[in-house]
């Protein structure tokens, strides 16, 4: 999970507690305009001016000329990394030299001419986090990177860290711990008294953050009473994070390890996309008056000179900040963790961000950020995570990759997809079992890979799916909008995802296409959040056949062991699981999807059997796949029970009928 996501899950979250678009509650960034305006002449002038002047309300398309600078250091993914099998056969002069600690892995042979060359980034007793096990190279092809000088297997904890800083999101701040990030238990979290805006689990939870939190207590106390309206009480996330990181800076020394670390992250200033601009001032402009900046001198205790290096922060923030997930991986808030940010993406990547939660960890080290391996990795390779979610189709990822990340993503899974990418597919026309590509408005002379026969209803599959991505906008953003009239919110987004979904299935997209796979995730979370209020029999197997076909949809483009799979596979084996409210066995329905009574525990329980597999790579085989993981085997040992009560009660049935046999 990435930033990004989050970003656009976030602009229809809590958009509105930006600086509003329309300037209004932009007069307390007066001072920074003028600092801004006043700022010294640097290679990025032009956007300090655009983030100067009336930012807030300039048009996207007038910032287009920042894309005429050229990118300091691009990072283009030029290394995809498949299954070991995959890259066995695949020919990659790239990754030579190979990491000079590693035994036997000299480079011998002749330097290839244009061949990828990686060398030791000096870390200048920095990211001491860094395992042994794994080093910093910069490579001539795509910049820094993560490497390691040991095999790794999938499931191996390749990192656990304490993020930098860690802030949760708006609406998730009176339902997690502000420091260690648990979600609240039965006894309830504690608010702070004075700002009355972060809870802790206990005393010794807000002890430890209050080193951080007391700057950004009276910051929210001052925000607040200052607040136009009662939606912006709070600063975004974003904003939060931001003067954390300041304060931080601040607390512990501008030639700290910890402010050296933040400072080392990648920017990418010099040529942020036109469409991020806007969001970078409106962050500048709600960070400035979060802090009480009114003039230049005010940023000097920040260890920030000028306004110019101002944006570079911000610049530096948005690139490098990971999502802050749950143990079941809903994104909570975000955070920035320097050491993992050094990861480079693939759309195929052979290693995941989570944060498992693992049984044992203490609160003060939570919330702790780990990169597990995903696939098996070989010494000297690459470790890649994803920056962006992986369901999507190629123009969706590549579009988040330019305008948050600025780059172009050369993956395999970019570069040489399969003729058929599940993720833009629709079964055959003749139901042979076969699928086709997705027409595109370009392109619609599409074809069944197995029988040949050609896409007839272009037009109506080209609308579906305009329409359908259309509808997950408008569902997601009704999800999420405001908590005033939630209910009714959420009943009109269940609406949409159960009037939409038939169309787009009848136009023939497979489950895993894009949007249908999104809006069946969707409609599985909404009905789920509707259940306690209408636990009835029908319900229930809908979000399980819901569940179902999520899943199904899920297994062709997600690897097994991928933590959204995993995850994914325990909630339908739980649902699954779940006491049927009254169960309906009739011959009529015994090949009905859910299955009722005896098969369906079996199903659940199988289900949930695999689910602990695939939790144990990608929450971590040393976490025990986390705090999902943990769960699962509790409630697997619970089915064994109950299972075991009806084997043997239809054991004793048999042996009755068997006696009974041999006493007639
Ligand atoms: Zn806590
Ligand atoms: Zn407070
Ligand atoms: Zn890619
Ligand atoms: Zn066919």
């Amino acid at each position: 999970m990435s930033f990004g996501k989050l970003k656009s899950a976030r602009k229809a979250k809590e958009f509105h507690s930006y600086v509003k678009p329309d300037g209004s509650s932009l007069s307390d960034a007066e001072g920074l305009t003028a600092s801004l305006n006043t700022a010294p002449a640097s290679d990025s002038t032009e956007q300090i001016e655009q983030l100067a002047g009336s930012g807030a309300n300039t048009e996207p398309d007038q910032m287009q000329h920042t894309s005429a600078h050229p990118a300091q250091t691009p990072r283009t993914d030029e290394v995809p990394y498949g299954s070991l099998a995959e890259e066995s056969q695949e020919v990659q002069p790239d990754l030579k030299p190979a990491p000079s600690t590693v035994p036997g892995k000299a480079p011998d042979g002749p330097v290839q001419r244009n061949a990828e060359t990686t060398t030791p980034v000096p870390l200048n007793d920095c990211h001491i986090s860094l395992p042994a096990s794994l080093q910093i190279r910069e490579s001539s092809r795509h910049g820094r990177g993560i490497y390691t000088n040991t095999a790794l297997q999938a499931g191996t904890v390749v990192m656990s860290i304490v993020p930098h800083v860690s802030v949760l999101s708006t609406s998730y701040l009176d339902q997690h711990c502000s420091a260690c990030a648990a979600s609240a238990t039965e006894s309830g979290l504690k608010r702070c008294p004075k700002c009355k805006t972060v809870y802790y689990c206990d005393k010794a939870c807000q002890d430890r953050d209050w080193a951080w939190h007391k700057h950004e207590c009276s910051a929210l106390q001052t925000w607040a009473a200052s607040a136009p309206s009662p939606d912006v009480m709070i600063p975004s996330d974003a904003v939060r994070c931001l003067g954390r990181i300041l304060w931080g800076s601040q607390k512990e020394g501008p030639d700290s390890t910890w402010a050296r670390e933040i400072r080392m992250m990648q920017s990418n200033r010099a040529s942020v996309h036109s469409s991020s601009v806007e969001d970078h001032t409106y962050l500048a402009h709600s960070l400035v008056r979060y802090l009480g900046v009114r003039a230049p001198a005010d940023l000097q205790p920040f260890s920030l000179s000028s306004a110019s290096d101002l944006v570079d922060l911000i610049s530096r923030f948005t690139t490098n900040t990971f999502t802050l997930t749950s143990a079941s991986l809903s994104p909570i808030g975000i955070c920035v963790a320097p050491t993992v940010a050094f990861a480079n993406h693939s759309c195929s990547p052979n290693a995941v961000i989570v944060f498992p939660r693992a049984q044992g960890t203490p609160a003060s080290k939570e919330p702790s950020l780990n990169l597990v391996a995903l696939r098996d990795i070989a010494p000297g390779k690459e470790v890649r995570i994803s920056y962006v979610d992986t369901t999507l189709p190629k123009d969706l990822r590549q579009k988040e990759l330019t305008e948050v990340y600025n780059f172009t993503c050369q993956c395999k899974l970019c570069t040489k997809p399969p003729t058929v990418d599940p993720r833009e597919s629709l079964w055959c026309p003749k139901k042979c079992g076969g699928t086709c590509p997705l027409p595109t408005e370009e392109d619609n002379l599409f074809r069944c890979t197995k029988c040949g026969a050609g896409v007839t209803n272009v037009d109506a599959v080209l609308d579906a799916a305009r329409i359908g991505q259309e509808a997950l906008d408008k569902a997601t953003s009704l999800q999420f909008r405001g908590e005033l009239s939630l209910r009714s919110k959420g009943y009109n987004a269940t609406q949409l995802t159960t009037n939409i979904i038939p169309i787009l299935v009848s136009t023939g997209l497979t489950p895993s296409a894009h949007p249908l796979l999104a809006m069946t995730r969707l409609h599985q979370e909404l009905l789920i959040a509707s259940l306690p209020t209408s636990l009835s029999q029908e319900s229930l197997d809908e979000v399980i056949r819901t569940a179902a076909k999520y899943n199904a949809g899920l297994q062709p483009i997600l690897p097994k062991g991928h933590p959204i799979r995993a995850i994914a596979l325990a909630e339908l084996g739980k649902l699954l699981a779940v006491d049927e409210p009254a169960s309906l066995a009739s011959p009529a329905q015994a090949s009905m999807f859910p299955p009722s009574g005896p098969p369906r525990l079996k199903l659940a329980y199988e289900s949930l059997v695999r689910a602990h597999e695939e939790l144990l790579v990608g929450f971590g085989k040393a976490n025990g796949g986390g705090h999902v993981g943990r769960d699962v085997r509790d409630a697997i040992a619970r089915l064994e029970k109950e299972i075991g009560v009806w084997t043997s009660g239809i054991k004793n049935a048999l042996e009755d009928s068997v006696l009974a046999q041999r006493a007639g």
